[in-house]
């Protein structure tokens, strides 16, 4: 009886005793909100003892770290799971239960916007009534967090009941895929961004920020959305169809001209310094290799090559109608307004001027010490700060062309992807990439044939947008095309599937052809029913194979 006694006594204290191994939070965070037996989010501080709290991420049990100050008091997982989720899920789970828990919500201002312009379309935020919160119910393909239902308004006729959608932003904004349906169908809809909730909030800071406090924007509304497309018209109109001239002109082929300047570029023998395509070229009506000759020749032969001036240079270029005429209109005195419009209504969009600028990095280069073969000048009598100066400007202009090139591919990517608005290119440019063991940016000024593999693995990714292409296997480099790739993997499956088919149905054929020579030959009477038997199941599995191969035929 004693023994048994001391031993119940030494468990109860070292259960006060954390294991090491326990004291380590893998998220690095801790999770303010644990599920109660009730599926409930219960904040840490409110915390009932003898219950047990679980993950609302994993599912797994959780213990209360209470035995600290207030403010640092967590949840964390009991036999150190890994769960990367636990966090966010629980700032999400437990925001949709103040949502739940509460009838009245601030909504975000309703304003529209376009280019530089912005438009008030209410004075101040107004306040949702509700009296039903739903929670992640489906909505034919999309599964809102929240679906509120406005509370009946003895102003308003009761005639329809109006539904809001309330999306949480923790650390992933609404995915592309659900804000294209919201907006297809039209749906009112606020997304709340959680992402900049301290370390640590009371249930009552959390309460105030989801209801009030938080920044909230509208993923669609209809009052915004009529008046942007009544303010993009508007500019569209004001600025004479800039932005639907400048998307055809995008398009159009360029022309086959005879290159005049050729013989000059020969002369210099320069002819290695034209030909490449720099972003935002197709603002011209010729070839690179053509208006690139051009600028070219007419620097080597103007008196002050110390000097390069790219606005002169690209209003000569429109004289000699080397520019599209739909772009004439951003010469000169730039409009901000209109510039704002054509950057929000012409996706592809590049100023002419940054085309000129970026292919006269290596013009300047070119100017500022002449190629000793042009002027007779020795590249052996340069002082070293000259060498030093032009060693640096060398390198900044390959790095400004390798970036243009980068954030070319970058940019049809988020174009053409499901997720595309997610990308942002500076942001990236600077993520560690275990696949580069490094960052974009250190591939970019780093040395060639690491930037090369950089943008192989960019263009196998851009490729990897179209059916049935490959994934490269060195992964995604961090970038959202989580569905693109899905797609591209169900497709391979399917073919392997459909190759099988293929195979299994030849064998059956053999099979068949074989047993109709077996048929030619008399057999023992009681296999006959055997014999029918099989070629019964032989007619039905082709039956099944070619339903199953139709759809795989482009033809059929
Ligand atoms: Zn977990």
């Amino acid at each position: 009886m004693h023994r048994w006694g001391v031993n119940i006594g030494a468990d109860g204290l070292s259960s006060d005793a954390v294991p090491e191994s326990d004291r380590l939070c893998p998220t690095g965070r801790g999770i303010p909100f644990g599920l109660d037996s009730k599926d409930k989010p219960t904040h840490v501080t409110q915390v009932k003892p003898g219950h047990t709290y679980r993950c609302p991420s994993c599912k797994w049990p959780l213990s209360a770290v209470l035995n600290t100050t207030r403010r640092r008091q967590h949840f964390r997982h009991r036999k150190g799971a890994e769960c990367s989720d636990a966090y966010e899920t629980s700032l999400h789970k437990a925001a949709e239960q103040v949502i739940k828990e509460s009838s009245e919500i601030l909504l975000p201002a309703v304003v529209a916007r376009h280019g530089g312009q912005s438009r008030n379309i209410t004075d101040k935020a107004g306040k949702l009534q509700y009296d039903d919160a739903r929670l992640e119910v489906q909505m034919d393909g999309i599964k809102p967090d929240v679906v509120l239902r406005e509370a009946p308004d003895a102003k308003r006729s009761a005639s329809a009941t109006r539904e809001l959608l309330v999306e949480i932003f923790v650390t992933h904004r609404t995915e592309q895929r659900k804000i294209d349906l919201i907006r297809e169908r039209r749906l009112p809809t606020i997304e709340i961004n959680l992402s900049k909730t301290p370390r640590f909030v009371t249930p009552d800071e959390f309460k105030r920020s989801v209801l009030y406090e938080a920044k909230r924007k509208w993923v669609f509304n209809n009052a915004i959305h009529d008046a942007e497309a009544a303010l993009r018209e508007k500019a569209e109109e004001l600025f004479g169809g800039i932005g639907a001239s400048l998307n055809a002109a995008y398009k159009v082929e360029f022309v086959p001209i005879h290159n005049r300047w050729r013989q000059d570029i020969e002369d210099a023998r320069v002819e290695d310094l034209v030909g490449t395509h720099v972003p935002g070229d197709r603002c011209f009506t010729v070839a690179p290799e053509i208006w690139q000759s051009a600028i070219l020749s007419r620097f080597l032969r103007s008196p002050d090559r110390g000097r390069f001036d790219a606005e002169v240079t690209l209003d000569w270029l429109d004289r000699e109608r080397l520019l599209k005429p739909a772009f004439r209109r951003l010469l000169g005195e730039i409009d901000r307004d209109l510039l704002a419009h054509v950057r929000a209504v012409v996706p592809e969009f590049r100023h002419p001027l940054r085309v000129v600028e970026d292919y006269a990095g290596q013009m300047v280069l070119y100017g500022l010490f002449p190629h000793s073969h042009s002027n007779g000048g020795s590249s052996d009598s340069e002082p070293t700060e000259f060498a030093e100066e032009r060693a640096r400007r060398i390198q900044m202009y390959y790095w400004r062309l390798r970036v243009a090139e980068a954030e070319e591919v970058f940019k049809a990517i988020q174009a053409e992807a499901k997720n595309g608005p997610l990308m942002e290119w500076e942001s990236w440019l600077d993520t560690f990439q275990v696949a580069l063991s490094g960052t974009p940016r250190a591939r970019i000024t780093g040395r060639e044939v690491g930037f090369r593999e950089l943008m192989d693995h960019l263009k196998a990714l851009r490729q990897m947008l179209e059916p049935n292409a490959e994934i490269p296997a060195a992964g995604l480099l961090g970038l959202p095309l989580e569905p693109e790739r899905d797609a591209r993997e169900a497709e391979r499956r399917w073919r392997e599937a459909a190759e099988s088919a293929r195979m299994a149905a030849e064998i059956e054929w053999g099979r068949q052809a074989a047993e109709q020579e077996a048929a030619a030959v008399p057999k023992p009477r009681h296999k006959v029913g055997w014999k029918r038997r099989l070629r019964q199941r032989v007619s039905q599995m082709r039956d099944r194979l070619s339903k199953l191969i139709r759809p795989l035929n482009p033809l059929g």
